[in-house]
Parts: C-alpha cells; structure tokens; sequence
C-alpha cells in the first residue's frame, strides 16, 4: 500500500485544532490553578463596586500604589487610580518614553442584573416588593423564579455609605421575582417570548410578615423597613441614594463530567477584567512600554456616565501621566495600542442559524480576537485595521497563544458593541479581544478554562511586546 498524497500546498491551509490536544501537561495543570483563582473572584465580585475594591486589595499587596496627581514617576512604578468606585485604572510604567506609545488591555465589570428603582419599596396584598428596572441586555423570563442576592451602596446624608451584600451566606434569606403558576399562565404563554415579563412585571418579593406593633396600613412594608433599619441604619428615603441591585444567589461551578468549563454569573465581562489585571500583575521587571489595565463599568448601557470609558476620567488620568514626562497626551494616544477585552459569542450548536459555522469562536480553542462587531452591515463597529491584526497575530503566535477569530455571529441576525470603538475615538488603534461565551447575558454564563487560561496568556504576551 502506498503512502496517502500530501501536497505541499496543504501547509497553505489553516488547520485548527482544539486547544485542549494542544497544550503540555504542565500547561494543563497551570490552566487548572488558574480557574481555581478565577472562581475565588467571579464568587467574590458580583458588581462593578465589589470589583473595584477586591481588585484594589489584589494590587496593593502586589505594590501597587494610589496614584495621586504630580506624583514623580520612573519605570517599573506600579500605581493605580480609582474612579468613584466603579471604575479602575492600573499601570505600570515602562522603559520606553510614553510618546513611544502605551498598551492597554481594557475590559468593564459591569454586568447585565435587576437594578432597584428609586422608591423600591411597596406592599401589595400583604407582600412586600421591590420595584425594579433591568440594567443592560437581558432575556426577562431568564430572571424569575431564581434565587437573587441584593449588592450595592445606600449614602446617607451625614456623608456615610452603607455596603449592603445580602443572600450571599447560604443561611440567610434571598429574594426573588415570582412567575404565575403554568395552571393559569394561559394568556401568558401565547406572548411573544419578548413580552412573557414585561419590566414593570418585574417586581421581586421581599416580605410577608406584618409588624405586630402596629395598626395602620402597610404592616409588611413596615415590617421589612425596620429590618432594613436594623441592618443597615436606612431609613425609605435613603433608597432615594442608593444604588442596590438584585444578582442571582449562584455561585460558580465547574461544568461538565470532565469539569472542563465554568457556569458563573458575569463572566461577561469580569473574565476579561480578572484576566487583564492578572496579565498586569504577573508581568515580571519593567516591561518595555508602559502597561495598562482598565476596568471601566457602564458597557452594558453604552459606556456613558462618569465611570464607563466615554468619559473623561480615563484622559485626565493618562493626561497627568503624560504630563510628568513632558509628553503631550495625543503624541501618546496615537502610538498606544489597545485590546478591548471582552466577552465572545461562543458557537452554540444547538442554535446553529444564529452563527455562520466558517466563521465563529468556538469553546476550548482559545483567546478570541474580534475584528469588529456591530450590527447590520457592520453598523457601529470600530473595524480593527489588517495592520493591527496582523501585529497582533504576530504577539500571539510568537508566545505560543492558543486564540482563534471570534466574530460576532451571523450576518443580520443580530450584533453588539464594546469600548472598542470608544478607544478608537481617541486615536488609539484597538482590537477586541476576548473569551468565547455560552448563554452571554443570562444569569448564568459558561466559558471553558481553556479559554480563560489562553486569554490571560495572550494578554500578558500583549502587554509584554516591544
Ligand atoms: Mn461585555
Ligand atoms: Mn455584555
């Protein structure tokens, strides 16, 4: 029998291959030990707060110092910037002068949830309510009848600000938006899936106990303000300064018999967030350019307000920098590089039509690299240059990355953004760059550790380039 023909022109053809036959043991085995870390953070940052002050802890005890405005820099200093408490910036400053250019490896930490209203509290029927309204894109009926955790801040006048982290410990109470039983959800189940829940329907219950001291009306929502008051010091009207949100009461867990993905709430897009500052924090000596990590909030409803990455926040800090060595920011800005990290739409199989199969990130074979998103005809999309991709193929190969092309679904099916095109604006070239995702957006995401362990590495060959 003779050999099967080879023809020299199949080394032409691409040929990928799961990431998983790929890897070294070794490597498998720093891949575990890298989940397990990640799951100790997805558990404890559950909103955009929590991870500003976790990751706050992570850096000062790497060094990492408060960088205040004037502060005299030198390479190898490690500082960080707080915006407001929703919003971090890391760096650490390079050999290279910044006209040469910084990298930015940039993800947000908000993720989509049920917000509280303003005047949350009400009783009806003898139950107590919050009222609410969702934050970012969600599937409604994704959201009820599923244990919910209330995270989030109330300030009150005399300055102070309560942390309030409630339904976490497995002994105490949650809460939770409930369904009409399937006996009479018969007009329900006719509606389009769009409108099984309707946002105003979206009140989750809080309470039944009447207060045993009082005759007057509303003896639930009494009730319940005076738990509130003894656990927190609030009072109803400090709900008017607040920001409290309802999460699911999931913690993260390893998916499969192999245990070879996650199931948690929010990878999207603290995953992104988790993996960039681990690529900052383990980059070893002075790196050759200033690197720097931000994690911004408000992506999921447009990136606007003081803490998303419209803002001015971010230029005030990089201009400050800038401003210590001379450098004028837009000399900076245009030969600074920047990977936009964020979540990718994983190919799903069940839901086939929703992909185009030829060019979809699938799970477990690495770091996704986006050229561009958007929607109908690329529409919104900030279109990474073939230079740029082809500068950041070049970073990822050379260190052995694990990634694959990760567009967004199929044409005129649907779409979505990122800070992509918000860091472009600023004369910065960027590329997205992220993990492939099942379920994006419901309270409970899976991504492959593969994929997570390759998006970290790929950062941190990034963040390390000349
Ligand atoms: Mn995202
Ligand atoms: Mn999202």
């Amino acid at each position: 029998m003779s050999e099967p023909k080879k023809s020299p022109a199949r080394d032409l053809l691409e040929t990928p291959k799961n990431g998983l036959d790929r890897i070294s043991d070794s490597e498998r085995a720093e891949m575990k030990k890298f989940a397990v870390d990640y799951r100790h953070f997805i558990d404890t940052c559950k909103t955009e707060r929590e991870t500003v002050t976790h990751t706050i802890e992570l850096a000062e005890a790497r060094g990492y110092k408060p960088y205040v405005r004037g502060m005299a820099l030198k390479p190898g200093d490690k500082i960080y910037f707080n915006n407001r408490g929703k919003a971090l910036f890391l760096a650490v400053i390079g050999e290279k002068p910044l006209d040469e250019g910084v990298l930015i490896s940039g993800a947000h930490i908000d993720s989509p949830r049920i917000d509280l209203k303003t005047s949350p509290l009400y009783e009806d029927s003898e139950f107590a309510f919050f009222k609410t309204h969702y934050y970012g894109g969600i599937k409604k009926f994704h959201w009820v009848n599923i244990p919910l955790e209330l995270h989030g801040v109330v300030a009150k006048k005399d300055g102070t600000v309560v942390n309030v982290r409630f339904g976490c410990d497995p002994d105490e109470p949650v809460l939770v938006i409930a369904d009409i039983l399937i006996h009479l959800a018969g007009e329900q189940m006719k509606r389009p899936a769009a409108e099984v829940f309707t946002g105003e329907a979206l009140n989750a219950l809080v309470g039944s106990e009447p207060a045993h001291d009082d005759d007057g009306a509303d003896r639930v929502k009494l009730a319940v303000m005076s738990i509130l008051h003894e656990k927190y010091g609030i009072e109803e009207a400090d709900f008017h300064s607040a920001e409290l949100t309802l999460v699911p009461a999931m913690n993260s867990r390893e998916v499969g018999f192999d245990g070879s993905m996650i199931g948690a709430y929010g990878h999207d897009d603290r995953i992104c967030a988790y993996t960039t500052v681990r690529a900052l924090f383990d980059i070893e000596g002075t790196p050759a350019h200033t690197a720097v990590a931000l994690l911004v909030d408000k992506e999921e409803i447009g990136s606007v307000g003081v803490s998303g990455m419209s803002s001015k926040t971010f230029d005030t800090f990089m201009e400050d920098i800038c401003e210590g060595f001379g450098v004028p920011l837009r000399v900076c800005y245009e030969n600074s590089c920047c990977l936009s990290n964020d979540v990718a739409a994983g190919f799903d199989p069940n839901y086939p039509a929703s992909f185009d199969r030829r060019n979809a990130s699938r799970l477990n074979y690495g770091m996704g690299i986006t050229k561009y998103t958007g929607r109908a005809g690329k529409g919104g999309a900030s279109d990474a240059s073939a230079e740029l991709m082809a500068r950041v193929r070049k970073v990822l190969d050379d260190a052995d990355v694990v990634w694959q092309m990760a567009p967004l679904g199929a044409v005129d099916v649907g779409g979505g953004g990122t800070i992509a095109g918000i860091m472009a604006n600023r004369n910065i070239d960027t590329v997205d760059a992220g993990v492939p995702v099942l379920s994006m957006h419901s309270p409970w995401e899976i991504i492959s550790k593969l994929d997570l362990y390759m998006t970290y590495k790929g950062l941190h060959a990034f963040l390390t380039s000349k």
